[in-house]
């Protein structure tokens, strides 16, 4: 356990392998977006069945909202949008909806922590789209970026080119800190099976490094 929410729930953090390579996966973070959850459950047999115990530690986050995963809302249940209230340069004061200050909520603050505690070399998070699928990514990961692409078939956007995205995680991890981060954009509403299928070998390929 790294936290616990504003409702008190755990938010919890598993290890698998052992291997020098570590990759830090974060199954979820909008509350509304639950497709892919069964692939986060999935992920550490198929990461000891792939053999990479000895090439990667694998640490995974499997909910960082799970109040908003309870109430089936975005944000957390003080009504903030978690992917907005992270210490970013870009972090943006002045929306309600971003929280008051950044790590205002305990959510993010644990994120925060997990990131201090791994020293990832990659962070992947999972999350979904309305209408379209795609990844995204920050920092030093365009080829990893382009891996992922190619063998999970999602279509690799620039960050800056669909949305705005002021105290994102992604903004705070890759562009501010410099670590490589795929943002994971899956069909919202699409089977939480077919999810799985289309990404295993590519996220498998990227914690492989
Ligand atoms: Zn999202």
């Amino acid at each position: 356990m790294i936290g616990s929410t504003v409702q008190g729930r755990p938010i919890r953090v598993r290890s698998f392998g052992h291997g020098p390579r570590r990759v830090l996966f974060i199954g979820g973070i909008h509350g509304d977006e639950a497709e892919g959850a069964y692939s986060t459950a999935q992920l550490p047999e198929a990461f000891a069945a792939a053999g990479l115990a000895d090439v990667a530690t694998l640490t995974i986050l499997e909910d960082a909202n799970p109040d908003g995963r309870a109430a089936g809302t975005r944000t957390n249940a003080n009504g903030v949008d978690i992917n907005r209230n992270f210490p970013a340069k870009n972090f943006d004061t002045t929306n309600p909806l971003y929280g008051s200050s950044p790590l205002s909520q305990p959510e993010s603050r644990a994120v925060y922590d997990a990131i201090d505690r791994v020293r990832p070399d990659l962070v992947v998070v999972a999350h979904s789209w309305v209408g379209r699928q795609f990844l995204n990514y920050d920092g030093p990961a365009r080829a990893l970026a382009e891996q992922f692409s190619t063998l999970s078939g999602l279509e690799v956007e620039e960050s800056t080119s669909f949305a705005p995205t002021p105290g994102s995680l992604g903004s705070y991890v890759g562009r501010d800190r410099g670590i490589p981060i795929l943002t994971i954009e899956v069909l919202k509403g699409s089977s939480p099976e077919a999810v799985w299928g289309k990404i295993r070998k590519a996220l498998l390929r990227v914690i492989e490094g």
